[in-house]
Formats: C-alpha cells, structure tokens, sequence
C-alpha cells in the first residue's frame, strides 16, 4: 500500500519546525526515523496531512555531558545508544539492551525520540528510560517544559506530549558506585518485538545494603510497568536469593497482562515473574552483592 497524500516540510530549525506543528496542529506529525511512522502510513494507519521532518535540523543529535548528567539529543540513532562509548560508561542499561531493539538496520535510522514518542507498549526504551530515572526536554512554541520518564507515559501510544509539542532531550541521571543493571527479554525471533521484558537498577552503599531499587517491565500491560514493591523488599537489605524470588514473585502478581495471538496472558504473567527475577539477580551482582547465584 502507498500513503495518503501529504503535505512534506523539511525545516533547518527548530523554531520552524515548532512553527509547523503549531500552524497545522493535530493534522501534522513528526517524522524522525520514519521506522514506526512510515509503516503505520503504508498501511493507512496513520493519514497525517502534514509532516515535519526533524532529519535536517542541526542540534537534536548530540550526546553531551551536563555536569554529572548525560543529555541525549531526541534524534540520536538507536545504533548510536548501542555503541557510542560515553554512553556505554554512563548508562550500560542501554548499550545492553539495544541489541533486542529491531534489527541493526532499523536501529540504523530509528531514534530515541521516535521510539518514546510513539510508546509501544512492547518497546525496551519507553521502560528502560523509566528504570534509569531518565527525565524529557520538551519544547513547543509557548515554551519548555522537563517530564520525569513516568509522567511521560500514559498508556497505550500514549504520552505527556501535547498537540504541537516536541520531545527534545533526554537527561540521564549521574551514574553511581555501587550501581548494578540489567536488561532482558523474550521474543519469538531475535529482532521481534518481545512477549514481555524487564530492566533493573540497583545501589548498593558501602555495607552492601540496597539503597535503591527500580524494576521495570514491558509487554505487560499498556506501558511500562513499575514493580514498586522491588524498592520496599530489597531497600535497606542485604540482596539475597529469597529477597530476589519475592520480588520475582511481586512482579508476576503485580501485572495485568492480555492474551493475543502471540501469548496468552497466563505465559506472559509467567515470563514477567521470571525475567524479574533474572534481571534483579544480574544487577544486585554486577553492583556488587554475593551469593545471589546465576539467574
Ligand atoms: P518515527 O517512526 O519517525 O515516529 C514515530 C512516532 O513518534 C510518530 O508519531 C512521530 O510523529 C513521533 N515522533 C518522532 N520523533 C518525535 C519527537 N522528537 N517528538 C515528538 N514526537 C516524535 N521498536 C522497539 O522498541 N522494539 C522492537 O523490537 C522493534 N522492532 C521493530 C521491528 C520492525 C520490523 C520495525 C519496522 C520497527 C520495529 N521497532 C521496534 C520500531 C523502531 O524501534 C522505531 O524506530 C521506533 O519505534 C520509532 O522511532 P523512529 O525514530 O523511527 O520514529
């Protein structure tokens, strides 16, 4: 199939952009890696009349150090969170989880804005993003305004974003000592989207005692999906298999999964209770705590 005919801007600035949005309102969209967009237009899914294409405009691209914080620019490719090394040392959640994002060549062409913009639910960024504490640059003709990551996501393909508003930067937060990650997943075929999924983030301070905790899932419910009880089992103990089971166990009752034609709900609660499990074993580990065994 072929799209519906479109109007096609190219703007050099932001500014213009921004203008563009805010003249043609809820008939315009951006297009940035075009990997989800251009698809959902092919197939008529999505009729934009506009669209403003975000490629040519210098200064959505970068990867910068504020302070101890990491900016992201919204147009950095999803190739680009895979292997540019200050990201790498910064935030190894996400050089770890790329690889399950698509295939290298979509990732080639697919954003970090353009993935958080269009909140798949079954998408690894919308919930690792949550899982670091990553907060949103977002601009608009009457101004900017920051978003914590779980404010951004409201459910189903949908965002704080309002009509004419663009997501600019992404702030990751200063890395600590003591910290652990992990990310992963299960999909059908390497490059799928997945059945469900899950990131963690631990500290740990001197005595080895948590000091935080953050779990997140995917493909679980109708965004990410935060297992609040990973922070009150796990902050202020020592990690131990047991701790990490009950935790396994909050994330299998604590999600509300559907049934379709890949999983039933049943395998997908099943596979969150697992992967939860798994990804707080590899983080407590890799921040340091004994004993916790393989995953
Ligand atoms: P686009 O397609 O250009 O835009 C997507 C939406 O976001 C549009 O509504 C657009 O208007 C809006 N938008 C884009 N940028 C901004 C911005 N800065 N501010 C506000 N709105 C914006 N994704 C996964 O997460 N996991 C997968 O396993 C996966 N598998 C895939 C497999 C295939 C075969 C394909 C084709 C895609 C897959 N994707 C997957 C999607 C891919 O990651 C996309 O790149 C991503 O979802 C969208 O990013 P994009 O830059 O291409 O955005």
């Amino acid at each position: 199939m072929k799209p519906a005919p479109f109007a096609y801007h190219a703007p050099a600035t932001l500014e213009e952009a921004l203008e563009l949005l805010d003249r043609h309102g809820f008939d315009a969209k951006a297009l940035a890696g075009g990997q989800s967009l251009v698809p959902a237009m092919n197939f008529r899914l999505a009729a934009p009349a506009v669209l403003v294409d975000l490629n040519r405009i210098g200064g959505l691209a970068g990867v910068h150090p504020e302070g101890k914080a990491l900016r992201l620019g919204a147009m950095v490719r999803q190739r680009t969170l895979e292997t540019h090394p200050l990201i790498a040392s910064h935030a190894p959640l996400l050089a770890e989880t790329m690889p399950h994002v698509a295939h290298v060549q979509i990732r080639n062409r697919g954003t970090l804005g353009g993935s958080l913009a269009h909140a798949d639910p079954a998408s690894e960024l919308p919930a690792v993003l949550v899982a670091l504490g990553a907060r949103f640059r977002c601009r608009s003709v009457r101004g900017e305004r920051w978003v914590p990551a779980p404010e951004f996501f409201l459910g189903l393909f949908a965002t704080a974003l309002e009509p004419g508003e663009l997501l600019v930067e992404v702030e990751l937060p200063p890395r600590s000592a003591r910290s652990g990650w992990a990310f992963d997943e299960v999909a059908r075929r390497h490059g799928d989207y997945a059945l469900a999924g899950a990131a963690a983030g631990v500290r740990l301070d001197e005595a080895g005692r948590c000091q935080s905790a953050r779990l997140v899932l995917m493909g679980v419910g109708e965004g990410p999906v935060t297992i609040a009880e990973a922070g009150s089992l796990l902050e202020g103990q020592a990690p131990t298999p047991d701790l990490v089971r009950a935790v396994g166990e909050a994330a299998r009752v604590g999600v509300d999964p559907s049934s379709d034609i890949h999983a039933s709900a049943a395998y997908r609660r099943h596979l969150a209770g697992v992967l939860a499990r798994r990804v707080m074993t590899r983080a407590c580990t890799r921040a340091g705590a004994a004993g916790l065994g393989g995953t």
